[in-house]
């Protein structure tokens, strides 16, 4: 009984171990070209992809070819080199997409809806129409919220 439980307590302090791992980050095997993924743009610190799961058409997602975990843990250089990006990518997508508008967004811990545990912005361009009423935005991110 004993040993059962120690294993389950293994077992749970292996799992956030496991789900943050570099081993196990998709991102990290696209900077490292172990995955092959089209890339839109590539700089000193990061590159540009297309989301997988699109919310929207030209949907991108900016990320740093060094894991960390989100915008909070990352290097200032990093940082400072995604926001100069997201005008560029924002320029490319408008010149594709025409869109009406833009969300930018990152989801910074597993409570805030992050699933790659490895730093990325989301660019995600808007368009007139494409939800019946798009008042509040980002407060979606809790939905009995958005609207105010
Ligand atoms: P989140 O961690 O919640 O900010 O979201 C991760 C995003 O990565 C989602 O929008 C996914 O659609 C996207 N994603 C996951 N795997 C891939 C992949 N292999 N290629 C492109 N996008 C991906
Ligand atoms: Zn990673």
């Amino acid at each position: 009984m004993i040993f059962l439980n120690l294993k389950y307590i293994l077992l749970i302090n292996l799992v956030p171990v496991i789900m943050f791992a570099k081993d196990n980050c998709i991102f990290c095997q696209m900077a490292e070209k172990k995955k092959e993924v089209e890339i839109v743009a590539q700089f000193e610190h990061c590159f540009v992809i297309k989301d997988q799961y699109p919310v929207s058409p030209g949907h991108l997602l900016i990320i740093p070819y060094q894991h960390t975990e989100n915008w909070f843990t990352s290097d200032n250089a990093v940082k400072e080199e995604i926001i100069r990006v997201l005008d560029k990518m924002k320029k490319l997508v408008d010149d594709e997409y025409h869109p009406d508008g833009y969300n930018i967004g990152m989801n910074c811990g597993q409570v805030a809806g992050q699933t790659v545990m490895h730093l990325h912005v989301h660019l995600i361009p808007r368009f007139e129409g494409d939800m019946d009423n798009p008042k509040g935005g980002v407060r979606g991110v809790i939905p009995s919220k958005q609207k105010y």
